[in-house]
Parts: structure tokens; sequence; C-alpha cells
């Protein structure tokens, strides 16, 4: 097999159609074609959800996921917000590693790595004193491949008047999203859902957010990046090859059916990866109706991780490891990128013979 198949959550494997995008010519970030290629994305990025422009603001950066997650959260809690972390995993902890870097007034509400969040304990947080102004949340706890119930947690922060903050890292573009009125912003990247390439990453944020944003970081202030991007600007570098990948993997999007289309593929994947792998004896960490359609986490056979990761990647099949103490218990199979169900087959047939 001459193309390995990426079933890690991103980077993902490429279609042909957006990885020929990265051979476009070479482009002067200062011209007019560099801000019709930002002018569409940004505006791509807004219809993906139906998005009214006179209230919502896609604001694109150049870096990875934790970039835009980073911005967001640096950037839209005001000096004198509280923020509450709800943390179920790895990302939901990174946030709260972001706030205590720019001394954000936060506290955490913590839960088990495979726990799902809990409303009770939402609810009595924003019952007390200190008031919250701000909660942030991961939609897609990466983790574990649990689907953190969003609307249930907007509907709370909603009765508190609380705005909420949204890592939709590796949600974007194939769960549906509500955004519901609580949701100030949510932040993602090119290079997962959405099948572009890394170096893209953008906050999709309520524009009445931007008045009181308070500035904490040079490189990552987005009320500065939105600003410039509004008058066809940048006010740095930009990764112009990732925004080529991005505009062609969004134009596919859209040819292909846009997010419901996107969503019903990844679920129908997902559950064909879930179903030959239980008839091999593995078993997934949570039922269906809790996990995401992009990725789901399974109980590791008896050939162990490391043996089953190389002999899959011997025949071209790239799996992911648990994260953290989970490494030892799961492995995890993503079904992002271009990825068909012939794929999914082959990965079954290959992992019947190695756990045989
Ligand atoms: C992938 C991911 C990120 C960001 O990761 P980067 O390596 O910075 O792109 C953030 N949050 C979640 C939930 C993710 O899955």
């Amino acid at each position: 097999m001459n193309r390995p198949l990426l079933l890690n959550p991103g980077p993902v494997t490429l279609s042909e159609r957006v990885r020929n995008s990265l051979l476009l010519p070479d482009l002067c970030h200062r011209e007019p074609e560099f801000f019709d290629l930002q002018d569409e994305i940004r505006a791509r990025l807004l219809q993906v959800h139906a998005l009214d422009p006179s209230i919502w603001a896609a604001v694109l950066l150049t870096g990875s996921g934790t970039a835009a997650v980073e911005a967001m959260v640096s950037s839209l809690v005001p000096q004198d917000g509280q923020l509450l972390v709800l943390e179920n995993g790895v990302y939901g902890e990174r946030i709260t590693r972001i706030a205590q870097i720019h001394r954000i007034d936060y506290e955490t509400l913590a839960h088990d790595w495979t726990a799902a969040i809990d409303l009770d304990r939402l609810r009595g947080r924003l019952g007390q004193a200190p008031v919250i102004t701000h909660v942030a949340v991961v939609h897609h706890e990466t983790t574990t491949g649990r689907l953190n119930d969003l609307s249930a947690i907007a509907a709370v922060c909603a009765e508190f008047g609380v705005s909420l903050l949204v890592d939709a890292v590796s949600s974007f573009g194939a769960e549906l999203l509500e955004f519901a009125p609580a949701i100030t912003a949510i932040a993602a990247t090119a290079n997962k859902c959405l099948h572009g390439v890394p170096g893209a990453a953008f906050v999709i944020l309520r524009r009445s957010a931007l008045a009181a944003a308070p500035t904490r970081s040079l490189y990552l202030d987005l009320a500065g990046w939105c600003r410039e991007q509004d008058r066809r600007s940048t006010p740095f570098t930009p990764s112009v090859h990732a925004y080529y990948a991005l505009r062609e993997a969004l134009r596919e999007f859209d040819d292909a059916g846009g997010l419901q289309a996107r969503h019903r593929q990844y679920g129908q994947l997902a559950d064909q990866a879930a179903d030959g792998l239980q008839k091999l004896g593995i078993l997934p960490l949570m039922p269906a109706r809790d996990a995401s359609v992009v990725l789901r986490a399974y109980r590791l056979p008896a050939c162990g991780y490391a043996r089953l990761h190389d002999e899959l990647k011997a025949q071209g099949f790239i799996i992911y490891a648990g994260q953290g103490t989970l490494s030892r218990q799961l492995f995890r199979i993503s079904t992002m990128g271009a990825v068909a169900a012939a794929d999914v087959a082959r990965l079954l047939a290959e992992t019947a013979r190695i756990v045989a």
C-alpha cells in the first residue's frame, strides 16, 4: 500500500482535491488574491451553520487548534470576569492550563475522564457566589470520544446569564452544534472534521463579545485579528498554503452536501467500525449514544497496543493510543478525513487477522 490511512484525530487523510490545492501559486499575503482567499474562508465557515454575519464573525488564525482555544479563552474572558472550566479529559484540563498561564480568575469543575458532565453540579456552582461570568467546555472530548451534551450545558448557562466558550476543535464540521443564546464563541481547526491541513485554526464568535475583550497576548488577540480581517488585512504572516487547503476543503464540504451529509457519513463509518470490532470481541468504552461520530475509544484486546498498532501500521493504517493512564486500557479510532467504507472494511479484516 502506498498511502497511509490516518485513523488518528487529525491531521487527516487528505482528498486528492485538497492535496492538489497545496500546489496553487505562491502568494504574497498583502495582495488582493490573499484577501479573497481569507474572505471566502471566513464566509464559508459561517455558512457551515448558516450563521448571520452581522451577529457572528469567523476569525481565522495561523496556528494549531490549541492556538484557537487559547485565543478564545484569553481574548474573551474580561479582566473582571470569572471562568468556570468543565473538565472531563485532557482538553478540558488544557483550558484550565490556559486560564492559569493568562492569570484569569478561574475555577474548575473536575470530572473523571470517563464521566459525563454533571449538570446538577454545574447548576449548583452557578447558583453560588462568587459569580461566574463564563463557562468553558469541550464539545467532543477527544480523550475518550465522549460528546458532551452542549445543548443541556448551554441551557443551564442561559438560566444564569453566563457566557459559554466551546472547544469544538474535534467536532466542528461533523457534529450538529446548536449556536444557542448562551454560546459566545467556539474554537476549531482546519485539520480535523473539515479535512484541511494543519496550520489554520479559527474562532467563531459573537461580534458583541469583542467590545469587552481584553488584550492578554500580542499574537492571540482575537479583537486585533478580527479588526484586521474585517478590513481585508492581516496582522501577521499567515500560513497561506494551509488557507488554500482549507478553502478547497470547505468547497468540497459544500459540494458533498454540507454538515448534515458529513454527520451522516461519519456516523455510518463510526458504527461500521464499532460493529465490526464488537464481532471480534473488542468493546467500546461507552455506548454509541454518548460517543461522537468522529472518534470512538475501545478496550484493548489481549495482544496489546504495540502489536495492534505496529501490525496495522505495516498494512497502512495509523490508529491512536489512549491518553495518560487510559493508554493501558484503551485505544482510539477516528474515521475523520477522506475515509471510505471500503477502508473501514479493510481495517476490520486486518484487525481480525491480528487478534485471531
Ligand atoms: C486536537 C484537539 C485540540 C487541539 O490540538 P492541536 O494539536 O493544538 O491542534 C484541542 N481540543 C480538542 C478537543 C482536540 O481534539
